[in-house]
């Protein structure tokens, strides 16, 4: 099975990237037009979706150096709280608002409850509130996010 790799680029506030994921299609790349597609490239800004499908050959000659180095971070890396293979990695949207960078992996089952809550959360923050207000508001919900999630993952074993 085609094993290919799908990199979210969410309004500019998260990159998502859900790798390993098998593919039913079986298309060619945008740019040499001959080799299969290993990775598809989802960028949603401003509400826009653009998908960009590359073979590996050309997507290692499009990719920047930071690019390079979170490919030997993915395949290196585990999720943060099942343990499994991650499908999914980026900088943590959440943790960055409060000023801190940190890189944050899921396996697909995770992310999917992870983006659930915090959305859910985000729609509860006041949108009149100030800058600071704001990101001791994010802060906050970081931190139940990650407790919610230790719940939820010992729950279902
Ligand atoms: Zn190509
Ligand atoms: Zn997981």
């Amino acid at each position: 099975m085609a094993v290919s790799r799908y990199r979210c680029i969410l309004d500019n506030t998260m990159l998502v990237e859900l790798a390993f994921m098998p593919t039913q299609e079986h298309k060619v790349c945008d740019v040499c037009h001959t080799r299969e597609t290993t990775h598809h490239i989802v960028s949603s800004v401003g509400g826009i979706k653009q998908v960009s499908n590359l073979c590996n050959d050309c997507f290692r000659a499009s990719a920047t150096p930071e690019q390079a180095e979170f490919e030997n971070t993915v395949s290196s890396a585990h999720c943060e709280y099942c343990g499994d293979h991650p499908c999914a990695g980026g900088t943590d949207f959440l943790a960055l608002a409060t000023g801190l960078q940190k890189l944050k992996f899921m396996c697909m089952t995770c992310i999917g409850e992870y983006l659930r809550y915090t959305q859910e959360e985000l729609e509860k923050v006041p949108k009149d509130l100030s800058q600071e207000e704001q990101s001791a508001a994010i802060g906050g919900i970081c931190g139940r996010a990650d407790t919610h999630m230790k719940w939820w993952v010992s729950k279902k074993k």
